[in-house]
């Protein structure tokens, strides 16, 4: 790892130390886990986001071209956070987690924005930014905070999740929300 580069993680990393991250991993794109079933799943509207927003299937184009955006960048950095429930029927409390893992993707997503040109970040379950999304007549209103979701990539979280030595869950009642930012430049920690 160059210098410069060495300067810019560690000042990410010791940023990352302040913000409320569950657990993260930096690792190789090369590495990651997509599957056709995980897609399949998107097209067949299993969550109901299938071809409401810009953040999910078709806007993000077919799986080979979400492959192949993941594959221009040589680091990947995944983190969660982990919201405990009142109970797992507590649909407030998972709409709220959810708010929170969002506003903390903005954070982290600017840190690495900072530092590198471009990274691309997917997040979880679609975007829900806008009270009615302009797709597909005009524009997305917030390119810079409509992340794409993890799923809608074709990307199996549970394993990858496994991979990165990362809790895919944290136990009953609650509930671990997951970001993956795609960037550039050599990350030695990256496995
Ligand atoms: S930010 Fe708004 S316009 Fe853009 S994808 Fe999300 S809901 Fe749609």
């Amino acid at each position: 790892m160059n210098v410069k580069n060495k300067q810019k993680v560690d000042l990410i990393n010791n940023e990352l130390e302040k913000l409320p991250i569950h657990e993260h991993c930096y690792f190789k794109p090369e590495s990651i886990l997509f599957s056709d079933e995980v897609r399949g799943l998107c097209e067949k509207n299993s969550c109901g986001m299938y071809g409401t927003s810009w953040a999910c299937p078709p806007a993000v184009g077919t799986m080979e071209e979400c492959k192949e955006k993941c594959f221009r960048y040589e680091n990947a950095f995944m983190f969660t956070t982990a919201t405990e429930m009142k109970n797992s029927f507590d649909i407030k409390g998972w709409h709220e987690a959810r708010i929170k893992h969002e506003k903390l993707t903005d954070k982290v997503a600017d840190l690495f924005r900072k530092e590198y040109e471009n990274p691309l970040v997917l997040s979880t379950e679609g975007c829900t930014l806008c009270a009615v999304c302009t797709y597909p007549d005009s524009p997305c209103r917030f390119p810079e905070r409509m992340y794409p979701a993890i799923e809608g990539y074709g990307i199996l979280v549970t394993k990858q999740a496994e991979f990165c030595g990362i809790h895919y869950n944290n136990g009953p009642n609650t509930v671990t929300y997951f970001s993956i930012i795609f960037f550039n430049n050599c990350v030695e920690t990256a496995i």
